[in-house]
This record gives structure tokens, C-alpha cells and sequence, in this order.
């Protein structure tokens, strides 16, 4: 029997651990002297060592591991995780079912009882993402349960941990079919190319799929829409099949034009009929300001942070300087898709960010929508900090 670590949760934080609260955090507990191995086995008690709940430890930038079980005799075994990943794959039936969808988020780590794991389904294949070390000396455990729970075709994995913000290059590969790549997935009738074993993203955002089908279906009919920080032009494709005027997708990664031009033939678009950039989104706002260019839709979903030579961006301090760029090439009652996944700040800042920006502008709006995290992408309850995706849509007036 595996030896398991006690560690002391500090009085203060004793109420938000038993209310369920999932993760560890470094400042709510006095760690002992003798330091925890990743994926470790504790237990979490109070000051008298009464039981509070069983987690592993695990470094992540958000805390030092997660909550699993709060049951002190419940084991984390095999069965334990074939449970969770069951359950969980329960919960998505209705995606499982779903004909013009077939990419989706089967679990979603804390959401789903597993902190720090994430499971999403790419037409059959599975792909699984581990956020520490310590989730990952589960990994055989893991795999068993999933081929135990589930019909799996091939599984690939992405290691997001210990790699000093970079990627390491490896293949992704795990077991079953290999996939040939791009593999074509269907989300609302929209076809996407992802590619699970090319680097740290897969070519599409599960998370954002309920605002890819606003953008088409409310937002697109006859518009200019200029999507930056586009990636593989999710987006634009959305726009174009709504029936835009024209797209222009931002992105400054130079393999964004490749990628692109993947997505749009993937849906019968012709891409020579839409505009890619590979450029810094800042700078393409001086040019279209230059040019008197304006926008009917404009999409905006910058990563958190970015670097590049020149200027360093957060969308925790800088977003509402973005907003007002934006907002400069936007037409007369054109609306702005705002969006960020930056989980330090929560809905009502970001809608301060929304207010400050037109407000400096000397401009009006009405938020026509809001959207956070879609269904499959589950949080836990009453802990709205999980839920790390916000999206407002607004109509500048
Ligand atoms: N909106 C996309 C996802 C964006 S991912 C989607 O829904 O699919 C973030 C992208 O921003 C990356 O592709 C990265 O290359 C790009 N990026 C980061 N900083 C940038 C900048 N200053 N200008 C243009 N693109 C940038």
C-alpha cells in the first residue's frame, strides 16, 4: 500500500475545501518539511487531522495539486478513474449522438472530478492533456481506464507541464489507430481540419464553439468581418459561411496563412476571395485606421499574454486599449465579438474593460450576448473561477 501524505489545511481555508472547493492552493496549506513527490497521494486534514479530502500533488500555475475523492476510504485505482471517465462521457451523451458535431470535451479536469486532465474526442480519436507532472505519473491508469470506459480508435496525448512556457517537441502519439492528419471534424455542419500530432494546439478551440455558431447564424449575413489573433481562421470560416461579404484574418504566427487557407478549402470556400495577414494585429490596426478601413463584425480573442519583439501584451492590463483600437475600425452600429480566456480576471471586470473602452471612445453599446464555457466543458458548482472563458457581444452605438 502506497504511503499517503497528510498535508494540514490552514483554518482559514477549512470552510472552502469542504465546500467542495477542488483545487490545492499553495497559501491554504502547511505543506511538511519532508517535500511531496509529484503524484503523490494526500490527504488534506485540519489542525486535529480530520479528515477533510484525498487529492495528488501536483505543481501547476494555479496550485499544488487537486482535490479527487472526499471519501477517505475510496482508493485512486483503475476503477477509480474508469468512474470518473464514465461518468463523464454520461454527461456528453447528447454530443456523442449529435450528427453535425463530432469534436467535444469529454472531460474537463476539475469540472469532471480530475483536476489537471483533459480529455477531448476528435471523430473517434481521443486526445488527452495533463497539466503537471503529478497528474502524469498516473498515466497507465489512465489509459487503461479510458480504453476501459470508452470505445477509443486511437488515443494521442499533449504534455502541458514543466516545459518553461515552451513545447516540447515530441510525438503525441499513444496507442490504437494513428490518425492521418488533418483529420476533418464537424462542428455545427462546419468542417475543421485538426492535426493531433503537430505541435501544442490541434487547429481549433473547442471551447468557443457556441460563439462560432452565433457569429454564422446572427452576426454574418452580408458583413465585413475582420477576425484577429485568428489562428487557423475558426472564425473567419464561421463568418464566410454566414454569409460575409468578405473576412480578413490577423494572425503574426507565418504558419496562421498555411493553416487558413486548410480551413476555407475543408468547407468548399475559396480563399482567394478572403484576406489572410500574417502580421502583429496592432500593427494592422494603424494600417486600416491609415486606410479608413472599417469593419462590421470585428473579432477579437488575444492568448493571455503575448510577446513579441517589439511590445508585450496582457489582456489583464492592455485589453481595453485593444477594445479602443477596435473600436477605431469598427462601422457605425457594427458589433465587436470580445473574448478572452484569461481566468485572473472574471465576467464583471471584463465588462468594466467593455464599458472603460467605449467610454473612452465616446461611444454607446448594448451587449446583444455573453457566452462562457459551453456545456461539455463543465466547472465545478458554485465555483465560477473555473470558468475561465468570457465572451460579450456588443453593438457599438
Ligand atoms: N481566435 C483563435 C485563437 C487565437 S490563439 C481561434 O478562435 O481559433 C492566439 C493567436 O494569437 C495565435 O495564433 C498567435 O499566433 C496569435 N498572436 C499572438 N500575438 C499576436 C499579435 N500581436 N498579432 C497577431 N497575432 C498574434
Amino acid at each position: 500500500m502506497e504511503l499517503i501524505r497528510e498535508i494540514y489545511v490552514k483554518p482559514k481555508f477549512i470552510k472552502q475545501m469542504t465546500n467542495g472547493f477542488p483545487l490545492i492552493l499553495k497559501e491554504a496549506v502547511d505543506m511538511p518539511e519532508v517535500p511531496i513527490e509529484e503524484g503523490a497521494i494526500v490527504h488534506l486534514v485540519d489542525a486535529h487531522g480530520g479528515y477533510i479530502a484525498t487529492g495528488y500533488y501536483g505543481e501547476q500555475n494555479k496550485g499544488i495539486g487537486w482535490v479527487l475523492s472526499r471519501k477517505q476510504k475510496e482508493v485512486i485505482d483503475v476503477r477509480f478513474f474508469t468512474k470518473k471517465i464514465r461518468e463523464a462521457a454520461e454527461k456528453r451523451a447528447n454530443f456523442y449522438d449529435a450528427e453535425d458535431t463530432t469534436a467535444f470535451r469529454v472531460l474537463n479536469g476539475e469540472g469532471d472530478g480530475i483536476g489537471g486532465l483533459t480529455i477531448d474526442y476528435f471523430d473517434g480519436f481521443y486526445m488527452v492533456s495533463w497539466y503537471s507532472e503529478g497528474i502524469y505519473t498516473f498515466r497507465e491508469m489512465v489509459y487503461e481506464a479510458l480504453n476501459k470506459a470508452l470505445d477509443t480508435r486511437g488515443i494521442y496525448e499533449k504534455l502541458r507541464f514543466n516545459t518553461n512556457g515552451q513545447y516540447v517537441e515530441q510525438d503525441d502519439y499513444v496507442s490504437g489507430e494513428k490518425g492521418e492528419f488533418p483529420l476533418i471534424i464537424q462542428e455545427n455542419g462546419m468542417n475543421f481540419a485538426v492535426d493531433l500530432n503537430d505541435g501544442a494546439m490541434t487547429g481549433i478551440f473547442l471551447d468557443q464553439r457556441n460563439v462560432r455558431k452565433a457569429l454564422r447564424d446572427h452576426y454574418s449575413m452580408d458583413k465585413t468581418v475582420l477576425n484577429t489573433f485568428s489562428y487557423t481562421g475558426a472564425f473567419s470560416v464561421a463568418a464566410a459561411l454566414g454569409g460575409a461579404t468578405s473576412t480578413t484574418s490577423v494572425d503574426l504566427a507565418k504558419r496562421s496563412l498555411a493553416k487558413t487557407i486548410e480551413q476555407f478549402a475543408v468547407n468548399g470556400i475559396d480563399y482567394e476571395s478572403q484576406y489572410i495577414k500574417v502580421m502583429n494585429v496592432f500593427d494592422y490596426f494603424s494600417y486600416a485606421a491609415r486606410h479608413h478601413l472599417k469593419f462590421d463584425v470585428v473579432v477579437l480573442d488575444p492568448p493571455s499574454f503575448a510577446r513579441t519583439k517589439k511590445m508585450t501584451f496582457s489582456t489583464a492590463k492592455d485589453y481595453p486599449k485593444l477594445l479602443q483600437d477596435a473600436l477605431n475600425i469598427t462601422a457605425d452600429n457594427g458589433i465587436i465579438i470580445a473574448s478572452t480566456n484569461n481566468a485572473s480576471f472574471d465576467m464583471k471586470k471584463f465588462k468594466s474593460f467593455i464599458d472603460k473602452a467605449c467610454k473612452q471612445a465616446s461611444k454607446g453599446y448594448k451587449i446583444l450576448e455573453q457566452h462562457q464555457l459551453p456545456e461539455d466543458f463543465r466547472t465545478p458548482h458554485n465555483f465560477p473561477e473555473f470558468n475561465y472563458l468570457k465572451v460579450v457581444i456588443l453593438q457599438v452605438q
